[in-house]
């Protein structure tokens, strides 16, 4: 029962990463849950998908600069949906026209090159990652496939259904949830009650956090209930400008220290009415 997928197709669709992620789905057609991306790879000329032992590797596309052919080492103390986000990864690095190897033998990708996201820097290598990480998530968790995670209102729950739905990583589908929600978020990885990164969608208010910084009082989750509820904190405890804001904060404890954090900043008549009273207060107090 082989997969069988048209390379040349993908050829003519150009170098954009999430268009390459498109017409690949166009071909899959009516894949439901978690893309069978190791399936995939396979069909496009992926000879060999290894599990080896990397020291300081996520993992690689062994290749030539032609790309007639390649093979996928994936690092073997990552989760599967870490190793499957790893192969749609490095699958771009195989199909895009315009990727060249940054070393002699392909590409070598890091854990940190899988969560990069500057897509307009001047360092070639991680802008091809950041476009790599872009494909993976665009093939592992399509738009047209995470819509019924993201209506109601936001909540790390869903994030888990997600993840356990599409067979990514909990961190995989909280990035891929805050660039789809409509709502004004931001997703928090931490360890230990150390910031180790964040994601923030783009209208979300600049942050007063920083890598490796302490994050402020944790709102619920613990040991017995991971999850915690979706609670009000103070804005001036994350951001650098707070004032008028007001934020909600929900925490999933993962395991070894990890925990997630998802910001929400409330946004409503009620600001605007503050607004307008502020602008009315002193308006009088200049007039009078
Ligand atoms: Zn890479």
């Amino acid at each position: 029962m082989g997969l069988s997928l048209d390379r040349m197709a993908l050829d003519d669709v150009g170098a954009n990463p999430a268009r390459i992620a498109a017409a690949l789905h166009d071909q899959l057609k009516n894949c439901e849950g978690a893309v069978p991306v190791f399936e995939v790879a396979t069909a496009l000329d992926i000879m060999e998908i290894r599990i080896e032992a990397l020291a300081t590797f996520e993992g690689a596309l062994v290749t030539t600069a032609e790309r007639g052919e390649g093979s996928i080492l994936l690092n073997k103390n990552a989760s599967r949906q870490r190793q499957r986000f790893t192969v749609a990864h490095e699958l771009l690095h195989f199909l895009s026209p315009i990727h060249r190897p940054t070393f002699a033998n392909g590409f070598w990708c890091s854990r940190a090159d899988m969560v990069e996201r500057r897509l307009d820097g001047h360092d070639l290598h991680k802008r091809q990652e950041a476009e790599a990480n872009v494909f993976a998530i665009e093939l592992l968790a399509p738009r047209s496939h995470i819509k019924s995670y993201l209506r109601g209102a936001p909540n790390l729950g869903a994030v888990v259904e997600m993840a356990s739905s599409l067979d990514i990583s909990k961190e995989a589908a909280a990035r891929r949830y805050v660039e789809c929600h409509g709502e004004t978020l931001a997703a928090v990885f931490s360890r230990n009650r150390r910031v180790l990164y964040f994601d923030l969608s783009r209208d979300f208010p600049r942050l007063a956090l920083g890598k490796e910084m302490s994050l402020p009082r944790l709102c619920g989750g613990s040991d017995e209930r991971p999850l915690g509820a979706m609670e009000e904190v103070p804005a001036d405890d994350w951001l650098s400008t707070p004032s008028g804001i007001a934020m909600e904060a929900q925490t999933l404890q993962q395991q070894n220290g990890y925990a997630m954090t998802l910001l929400r900043v409330l946004v409503g008549d009620d600001d605007e009415d503050v607004g307008i009273d502020d602008a009315y207060e002193r308006f009088s107090r200049w007039s009078s």
